[in-house]
């Protein structure tokens, strides 16, 4: 008996418009169609668990088949199937008040993944590449017919009896002209391969299961051994080096979620856009833009979240503002600074070896979020030039002794660059001072960070400042020069550099120490670095020159030879101990590099 029915919506043809709309996520059909096979085979085990369903369940398995000649790509399950009226009911009825639904509320919102899901237009999708799709259902049910439901895409279907030998349901595309690339297994195969790679039921292609059912973060962590994890890593990225380590998540309440977080061993920068954080839902995968759901701090790391509790098919306003979405960001911040911490208790030097690469996380997280910080601030590192690790507790006691100013803040120095500041380290070392390293890109905002958070604690790059300013101690230095004779040596040098940007001071600083020493002041420097990474209201200083301070060591007996030089020489060694301290500081380029060295070379013939 065949019947031919009138699906009841008020819009006369939807199936141009989900078409319109859905445009740009064409291949998510496939995934939607073995996603309802994968269902339709849950379902009948859990029939078969609870005693509903008495039969043999057999092989539970999903099949793709794409048949280019016939033009058609098949799904089967030989899951739960329908008898025509749940066809009628659930593809015809509860599929199509979505749809009118959809096209009310989203008239121009082109999304694809949006509307799918949560209108339940699941399988309407299929026709996004196909113009008629075809549905052969068994029941699984005794003494059921099977039926035949064919719909081109019109408002209109026919429904008939036919034969199918076993249970289960396939689901025909007829593919559309403008669709052919989706005859081609190759597509077929990828597409797969990106959504179907972990569902639950095995899914055939050409002969072979394609998904690994049950990946490990299904498992308990118990049954579990390291090369497990390090395995399912490779499966996920498979041209990876290892990770570093590895968070195995699992929580039922409030809001269920799964998944393994990964720390990879980051060659570059480059790669933290390569292997992303994917997103799954009930094994399913959704997106691999895991924005909102993951702190941004953590989008560094890789592996896989699952939850069917986070409302995918929603916009991303809406995701921001969900109370679960909330949760699950403040559970896995908080699983990853308890995992953290816990291998900083329990293997220290193994979370030192790895500091390297994970510090950006670290830091990252400290600067972005109080919460980790208040964890992470016990088992962050810093690293001196001796490449000795402290915690930040640790080095301020290290320091305390030595590194105390006269107002009793402690100074914490650091060096972004042990080459080029090489000198003022030597210097800082010559006082028995320590050196951090704080090298990498996110360390400016991190120094700035830990001034904030801790009291009466200064950080000092070591060339901000001549060593004795850089601690200043109570104790006055004598000056080997009368007040005269400074305010000559000034003079001389002042005109010698001819540069108002460079700021002349007379100093008593160790004979040992250089005879001028160029620095730029911490907040100059910070102020300038600001602007250069688009600070706010810093602009201004990124186009105004480098004002340096010029300390003129008093006691050093170059500036005595200046005094008592003649007048024509005088200003002469001045630009040379001045080009000298500019050398040092690679800041002597050009024609000033050039008459230095014709400078130089007429210094020695003197001699
Ligand atoms: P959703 O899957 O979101 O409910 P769909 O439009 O994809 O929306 O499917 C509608 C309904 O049709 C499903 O809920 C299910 O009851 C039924 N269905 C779809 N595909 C199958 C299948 N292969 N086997 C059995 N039932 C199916």
């Amino acid at each position: 008996m065949a019947e031919k029915g009138n699906i009841s919506i008020h819009t006369e043809n939807i199936f141009p418009i989900i078409k319109k709309f859905l445009y740009s996520d064409h291949e998510i059909f496939l995934r939607e169609l073995v996603s309802n096979a994968v269902d339709a085979s849950q379902k009948l085990k859990r029939l078969s668990a609870i005693g509903e369903y008495k039969g043999e369940l057999g092989d539970l398995k999903v099949k793709v088949a794409v048949d280019k000649e016939a033009r058609t790509i098949t799904v089967s399950d030989n899951g739960i199937g329908m008898t025509a009226e749940e066809i009628k009911k659930y593809i015809n009825q509860i599929a199509f008040s979505g749809a009118t639904e959809f096209v009310e509320k989203y008239k121009d919102k082109p999304d694809a993944n949006q509307i799918i899901g949560h209108f339940g237009l699941g399988f309407y999708s299929s026709f996004m590449v196909a113009d008629t799709v075809e549905i052969i259902s068994q029941s699984y049910q005794e003494n059921t017919t099977a039926a035949h439901w064919v719909c081109d895409g019109s408002t209109e279907f026919t429904i008939s009896d036919t034969e199918r030998a076993e249970r289960g349901t396939d689901v025909i595309l007829n593919i559309a002209a403008d669709s052919e690339e989706f005859l081609e297994e190759a597509r077929i195969q990828t597409i797969l391969n990106k959504y179907c790679k972990f569902l639950p039921v095995p899914v055939e292609f050409k002969g072979e299961i394609i998904n690994n059912p049950t990946p490990i973060w299904t498992k308990s962590p118990s049954e579990l051994t390291d090369e497990d994890y390090k395995n399912f890593y490779k499966e996920l990225y498979p041209f990876s080096e290892d990770p570093l380590f590895w968070i195995h998540l699992n929580v039922d309440y409030p809001f269920n979620l799964t998944g393994i977080l990964y720390f990879p061993k980051l060659k570059n920068e480059f790669e933290f856009q390569k292997n992303k954080i994917q997103l799954y839902s009930r094994q399913v995968f959704i997106t691999d833009e895991v924005k909102d759901v993951v702190p941004e701090f953590l989008m560094l790391l890789h592996g896989v979240i699952d939850s069917p509790d986070i409302p995918l098919n929603v916009s991303r306003s809406f995701l921001q503002a969900d109370s679960n979405v909330k949760k699950i960001n403040t559970y896995i911040t908080k699983k990853v600074a308890d995992k953290l911490a816990e291998i900083f208790k329990k293997e220290r030097e193994n979370f030192q070896d790895k500091w390297n690469d994970i510090n950006i996380f670290v830091k990252y997280g400290m600067l972005s979020d109080d919460k980790f910080y208040e964890k992470a601030k016990d088992f962050a590192l810093l690293q001196n030039i001796e490449g000795k690790y402290f915690t930040i507790d640790e080095y301020k006691d290290f320091i305390q002794a030595n590194q105390k100013d006269k107002n009793d803040n402690l100074v914490i120095l650091y060096t972004t660059d042990e080459d080029k500041q090489h000198a003022f380290v030597e210097s800082a070392k010559d006082r028995s001072y320590d050196v951090l390293k704080l090298d990498t890109m996110i360390d400016s905002h991190f120094i700035g960070m830990l001034e904030q958070k801790l009291e009466k604690v200064t950080l000092k790059r070591v060339d901000a400042e001549t060593v004795d300013k850089l601690i200043e101690k109570d104790e006055t230095k004598e000056s080997v020069l009368s007040e005269d004779e400074k305010t000559q040596l000034k003079e001389i040098y002042e005109k010698a550099i001819n540069n108002t940007n460079m700021h002349v001071t007379i100093e008593p600083l160790s004979p040992q120490d250089q005879p001028v020493v160029i620095t730029l002041p911490e907040f100059m420097r910070r102020m300038k670095d600001m602007s250069k990474t688009g600070g706010g209201g810093m602009m201004f200083m990124g186009n105004m020159p480098d004002t340096y301070n010029v300390s003129v060591n008093a006691n050093h007996p170059i500036n005595n030879r200046i005094l008592s030089a003649q007048d024509d020489s005088k200003e002469k060694i001045a630009k040379q101990a001045f080009d000298l301290a500019l050398l040092s500081q690679n800041m002597l380029t050009g024609p000033a590099l050039t008459a230095f060295v014709k400078r130089s070379v007429e210094l020695i013939e003197k001699d």
